[in-house]
């Protein structure tokens, strides 16, 4: 990070070295000592800007393994310690030996990697659920300002919204070194701006943020009810906009429903591109786990990929979590991870036994109550859209479910053909990557029905 102070130079470093390690200390009680010495000792502190605090790992294992595991706690304990709130950027110096053998990390260079430089559009893994975000991204990364402006991404947590916005700036910054590309959480934003308030140097701070070719921001809603900042990003975005420059916004929810966002600004997010990313089905997952198992160097057996693809919650923080985990618990015995360690590893975590799959009758059910059309009338002769669209949905969930042949599906809906159902049921595939209400209608069911 180009603007941020040398840590030599910083005269806050003691203090913050001390805050550190006395939460490292804090966290020491509460784990196993073999796991302290291995994963939170080696952290050094390497800097700070305004409430972010970079720390290193000696490798991507740790780093990721800390993330994951101990971030959210070490935040809490260092915001405790200097009264303010702390976030954690948790990055890798590739010089480490990897974790374990097994593992067959390659060693790479003596570099230190920033830990966003590894979100490309290349180790995103797409699906129906994310394919409209993913399309929309790469546009704006190839023709920053010109496909759809602004862009704005929306979707639960660990969905891979960060990564996406990520990619982008990555590219652009590949594709075009001179561009200036910033992205930023809207945290920053706010605490940038009250700084500059409280010093004096708004005009700065808004001419550094117009200067950008393109501008990225991280989780909106955390603007709510911020009415200052919220005019000061309205004027920052009107002025890029009008330049012809990229904006790319992020939130757990579209742009309607931030109701304490003011609707002059609320308007303006919507005035580009809004695309959503749904938890991704079960095919994606296991993709999703195959290619970063890949990546890390480890043959992962189908198998194994399939299992946790299929036994963990949609989000995907969560998901490569529990890879991350069996992959460490894999390398500390020294075997090779299958599928026992992964339901160990999966319990743990989850805490919950094997979702129970429904049945045909009860999706068919929960279909019918969730459109509010008879069960009767799915299976009758009808082709009112209304009940048509309900029928092609069932049709959809139940062959993903239960893998049923088109000819038993037939069957259960009064006895039609079986190009009927294959055409219901690529009709809804197809609608999934184009129509945002279909890809709502569908994951929520998925939810209710556990399939996922
Ligand atoms: P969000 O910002 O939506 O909360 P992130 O972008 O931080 O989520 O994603 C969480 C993790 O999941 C990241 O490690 C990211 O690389 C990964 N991830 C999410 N979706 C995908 C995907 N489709 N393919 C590959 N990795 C993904
Ligand atoms: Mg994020």
């Amino acid at each position: 990070m180009e603007d941020q102070l040398s840590f030599a130079d910083n005269p806050d470093q003691l203090t913050l070295k001390k805050a550190f390690e006395k939460a490292l200390y804090r966290m020491q009680d509460a784990m196993p000592r073999a796991q302290f010495e291995k994963f939170l000792k080696p952290l050094e502190v390497t800097g700070r800007e305004l409430h972010l605090l970079f720390v290193n790992a000696p490798g991507k294992f740790v780093q990721e393994w800390v993330r994951d595991k101990y971030r959210q706690h070490l935040e809490e304990i260092l915001s405790e310690e200097l009264g303010e709130r702390i976030e954690l950027v948790l990055e890798a110096t590739l010089q480490s030996k990897p974790a374990h053998e097994n593992l067959n990390l390659v060693t790479p260079p003596l570099v230190a990697e920033k830990a966003t430089d590894r979100y490309s559009f290349d180790n995103f893994v797409i699906g129906p659920s994310n394919a409209l975000a993913f399309n929309g991204a790469k546009a704006v990364a190839e023709k920053p300002g010109k496909f759809c402006n602004p862009l704005f991404l929306y979707g639960q947590t660990g969905l891979g919204k960060t990564h996406l916005m990520w990619a982008i700036h990555n590219l652009i910054s590949e594709n075009n070194p001179k561009a200036v590309v910033k992205c930023i959480t809207s945290q920053m934003f706010a605490a940038d701006f009250v700084n500059a308030l409280d010093k004096g140097t708004v005009a700065i701070f808004r001419r550094n943020l117009e200067n950008c070719s393109v501008l990225l921001i991280d989780d909106i809603g955390f603007l709510e009810g911020k009415n200052r900042t919220q005019e000061e990003l309205f004027h920052v975005f009107n002025q890029l906009h009008q330049d012809g420059k990229q904006i790319v916004l992020t939130s757990d929810r579209p742009p309607r429903d931030h109701a304490k966002i003011d609707e002059k600004l609320r308007t303006r997010f919507e005035c580009g591109l809004v695309a959503d990313i749904q938890p991704p089905d079960t095919e994606t997952r296991a993709e999703i786990v195959r290619r970063k198992a890949e990546g890390e160097g480890v043959d992962l057996d189908e198998e194994v990929c399939e299992f946790l693809a299929g036994q963990t919650p949609g989000n995907v923080r969560s998901l490569l979590g529990a890879l991350t985990t069996l992959l460490v618990h894999a390398s500390l015995s020294k075997a090779k991870p299958n599928v026992s360690l992964a339901a160990q590893v999966i319990e743990k975590q989850f805490g919950r036994p094997e979702p129970v799959k429904s049945s045909p009758e009860q999706i068919i059910k929960t279909v019918s109550s969730y459109f509010n059309v008879p069960v009767d009338q799915m299976v009758s002769s009808t082709r009112k859209a209304w009940v048509a669209h309900a029928r092609h949905v069932a049709v959809y969930l139940l062959r993903e479910a239960t893998g049923e042949s088109w000819k038993r599906l037939g069957e259960r809906f009064g006895g039609r053909d079986h190009s009927s159902i294959m055409h219901a049921y690529n009709k809804v595939n197809s609608l999934l990557v184009d129509d945002p209400e279909m890809r709502q209608d569908v994951y929520a069911l998925r939810r209710d029905l556990h399939l996922d």
